[in-house]
C-alpha cells in the first residue's frame, strides 16, 4: 500500500500501477477489482500533489504487505524504496506512450500481501 497526501492506494508492483482507495474512488466504483489502475503520476495528481515527482510524494505504508517494510518501520518514499533494491527511476514517460514504464524492469517484484 502506498500513500500520498491523505489518500492511500493498493500498489500493483507488476504493472507499476496503483488502485486508489479514497472515498471518491470507492463511491465511483465500490469493487476494488474493477477500479481503474492509475499510473503513479496520475495518482499523485489525483491526490492533489503538485510536486510531479511521484518518487518522492508517494510513500510506502509500513506493514502493508511488503516484507522489507514491516509495521513500525520508517515510512519511505517510492524512490528510496526502489533505490534500495537497485532499481532506478527511468526517464519520465512520454505522454504519447502512456504505458511506457518509468522504471527499469522489476527483476524481483516486491511481495504483495
Ligand atoms: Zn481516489
Amino acid at each position: 500500500m502506498v500513500s500520498c497526501k491523505d489518500r492511500t492506494a493498493e500498489l500493483d508492483p507488476g504493472l507499476q500501477r496503483v488502485v486508489c482507495c479514497c472515498a471518491e474512488c470507492a463511491e465511483a466504483q465500490p469493487d476494488m477489482a474493477l477500479r481503474p489502475r492509475m499510473t503513479f503520476s496520475a495518482w499523485e495528481t489525483h491526490c492533489g500533489s503538485k510536486n510531479k515527482k511521484w518518487h518522492t510524494s508517494l510513500k510506502i505504508v509500513p506493514g502493508s504487505g511488503l516484507d522489507a517494510l514491516p509495521a513500525g518501520a520508517k515510512q519511505v518514499s517510492m524512490g528510496a524504496f526502489l533505490a534500495r533494491r537497485g532499481l532506478k527511476v527511468g526517464k519520465y514517460a512520454r505522454s504519447d506512450l502512456p504505458d511506457k514504464l518509468y522504471l527499469e524492469p522489476v527483476v524481483k517484484a516486491p511481495k504483495k500481501k
